[in-house]
């Protein structure tokens, strides 16, 4: 059984792609700040009939990172999958973005996707196989009060067709996805800092949506179980726009 590792698993998005890569045969490493809620998710999976652990790290944190992937590597397996998921917003227009608005979500999502598949790439080196699925979004094609956010997730459109460059030799595939908008606690804050209420917010969404609905995390956990399985190792390099229609 291969090891997959699904950071910011506690909730969301990558709680479903937890549950699909067990349900597709991986033993799968929740991996969240907060160990009781990586274990909520990783007792749910178990209880499904899955393989999972809850672990706890601070992706943007090298220390905590290198430490939580040695406890994987030892405890669950050596990791051949890795899905960097974690994720934050500080929206803010940009005459009003502070420092750390910008920092906190940088270190987030691309130091954090940096860090994590450095630590993870040497397990997939050793095995000759690995996936590796970055979380990207519409929103790389520019968003309203999104200029950390937007920036960081075209930024790891680059960083994931450089993996796919320096990784494709050793047996190692590096593809993102981009989700529209799909319901999750993320979106539920951002529709708080609109002053709308959740459900204003997802009729908006889906007038713009063509397929007419807005998405949901088992969708975003679709894509990614495509670009973990064996068949798709010659799919490098990509990224999926996961969104109702060809763009946000
Ligand atoms: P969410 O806020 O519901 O969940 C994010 C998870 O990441 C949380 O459990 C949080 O604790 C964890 N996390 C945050 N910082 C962390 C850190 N430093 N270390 C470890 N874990 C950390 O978000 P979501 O909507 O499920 O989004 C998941 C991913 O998908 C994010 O990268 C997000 O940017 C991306 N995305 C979401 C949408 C959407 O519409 N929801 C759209 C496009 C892209």
């Amino acid at each position: 059984m291969k090891t997959a590792i699904v950071t910011g698993a506690a909730r969301g998005i990558g709680a479903a792609t937890a549950q699909r890569l067990a349900a597709d045969g991986f033993a799968v490493a929740v991996v969240d700040l907060d160990q009781a809620a990586s274990d909520h998710v990783a007792e749910g999976i178990s209880r499904a009939g899955g393989q999972a652990r809850g672990f706890s790290a601070d992706v943007s944190d090298a220390a905590s990172v290198d430490a939580a992937v040695d406890l994987i590597a030892e405890t669950l397996g050596a990791p051949q999958v890795l899905v960097n998921n974690a994720g934050v917003l500080r929206d803010n227009l940009l005459f009003k973005m502070s420092d750390s608005d910008w920092d906190t979500v940088v270190s987030v999502h691309l130091r954090g996707s940096f860090l994590m598949t450095r630590a993870a790439q040497q397990h997939m080196v050793k095995a000759g196989w690995g996936r590796i699925v970055n979380l990207s979004s519409t929103s790389a094609l520019g968003n309203r009060g999104q200029a950390n956010y937007s920036a960081a997730k075209a930024g790891l459109q680059g960083f994931t067709k450089t993996l796919a460059v320096e990784l494709g030799p050793l047996g190692i595939t590096a593809n993102a996805v981009a989700p529209g908008f799909i319901q999750t606690d993320m979106t539920r804050t951002t529709a708080e800092r609109m002053g709308l209420t959740f459900d204003q917010l997802i009729e908006h969404q889906v007038a713009l949506i063509p397929a007419k609905r807005a998405g949901v995390p088992e969708d975003i956990a679709a894509a990614v179980s495509f670009f973990a399985r064996d068949e798709s190792s010659f799919v490098n390099g990509q990224v999926l726009y996961v969104a109702g229609g060809p763009h946000g």
